[in-house]
């Protein structure tokens, strides 16, 4: 089940407040980042509460030094041949021009190529429906938010 678009609870590090959040994206089904609707901070996922899960610190192979809360095996399994699709496509782009900067209140449409702030050249996988897209990006597939309405 996709939650993206949706609002949430979640704990706003600037607010200092559990507060309603709108679900910017997740991958592998596991939310991963959230807009506060207070304050306008985006901010990665932690839950209702922080700090809910100790038992991820002692996976293995932990040489990224941000804090890794969701399957980090899925994601490494998904990694290359992510990576590969994603540099066939890059080098099938004609013109940069094409390429659409990424807003959460904008729609796109399978086959767009756009640019994101923090994730760089994506392209639309596939809709899920009016306000959620798949994206692959150089490093994973994320479900997006999209066409999202103005609070
Ligand atoms: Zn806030």
């Amino acid at each position: 089940m996709s939650s993206v678009g949706e609002l949430i609870d979640a704990y706003c590090l600037r607010c200092k407040l559990t507060l309603s959040h709108v679900v910017l994206f997740e991958m592998g089904g596991v939310i991963q980042k959230v807009k506060c609707r207070t304050c306008g901070a985006e901010h990665k996922y932690r839950g209702p509460k922080p700090e809910m899960k100790p038992g991820a610190a002692r996976l293995r192979g932990a040489k990224v030094g941000r804090r890794v809360s969701a399957s980090p095996s899925a994601k490494s399994e998904q990694r290359k041949p992510t990576l590969q699709e994603w540099t066939r496509k890059c080098e099938k782009i004609k013109d940069e021009g094409d390429i659409r900067a990424y807003d959460l209140q904008k729609s796109f449409q399978a086959g767009d190529v756009i640019r994101h702030p923090t994730f760089g050249i994506g392209f639309v996988e596939r809709l899920l429906s009016e306000t959620r897209m798949d994206v692959l990006f150089e490093d994973a597939l994320r479900r997006m938010a999209m066409n999202t309405k103005a609070p």
